[in-house]
């Protein structure tokens, strides 16, 4: 399905200018966010701006559709920087495993390496965008007859990161979450919708994933 989807935006395209005239330089060099941009540049124009969201209460767990329009709710921030976002790596230091993890702005190729891996369930999948955002763990190891040398052991290969960090603490992932919010995580579009329970009256927001969009209005 995620192939499918790539596909169809890559074929949406107009104009393919390098890195964008191969599939391959498409993956590598569009990220997660680039995608939800497009997606719901598709949406729009496809399904229109008005949409029915369906909603369970966070309050009464009762389910109700909401009406809402997406360009009236979109947020949209551009990054602006002169360094390209695809190159910029942070190194942070976890507080419970004394891992170090290099940060990173995820493409289409990193979720597509991580998707085809073996044992990666469409569950696992669709809560990978905190695993994808990890390019590289350093995980130091101390040898105990020779306490002065402390070897590092890298971790690239993402599936190898997410078995390790199906593992972590609750520490070191909030650590991990908040560095990569903070470093990267403002840039896009952030589509947020009020809700009101009619069964309850419980107002709520509610965060719309362009992507599960897509997936919900092509069934
Ligand atoms: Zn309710």
């Amino acid at each position: 399905m995620l192939d499918l989807i790539n596909k169809t935006i890559y074929d949406c395209l107009d104009s393919r200018e390098a890195p964008f005239d191969t599939a391959d330089g498409f993956m590598k060099n569009l990220t997660l966010a680039d995608r939800e941009a497009l997606i719901y540049a598709l949406i729009v124009s496809s399904y229109g701006e008005e949409q029915d969201f369906n909603v369970t209460c966070t309050a009464c767990s009762k389910n109700f559709t909401e009406k809402a329009s997406l360009t009236q709710n979109v947020d949209i921030k551009l990054y602006e920087g002169k360094e390209s976002l695809l190159k910029k790596k942070v190194d942070v230091v976890l507080p419970v495993s004394k891992y170090t993890v290099q940060l990173q702005m995820p493409t289409l190729w990193d979720e597509y390496v991580f998707a085809n891996s073996r044992g990666v369930s469409p569950d696992v999948l669709r809560k990978a965008d905190d695993y994808l955002v990890v390019k590289q763990l350093n995980i130091p190891s101390v040898d105990p007859k020779k306490p002065e040398e402390v070897k590092v052991l890298a971790i690239t290969n993402i599936f190898e990161i997410y078995s390790y960090m199906r593992n972590m603490s609750p520490r070191d992932r909030k650590t991990i979450y908040s560095a990569w919010k903070e470093n990267f995580g403002e840039y896009g579009l952030k589509i947020v919708i009020g809700t009101v329970c009619p069964h309850c009256g419980n107002r709520s927001d509610m965060y719309i994933s362009m992507i599960n969009e897509l997936f919900r209005l092509s069934q």
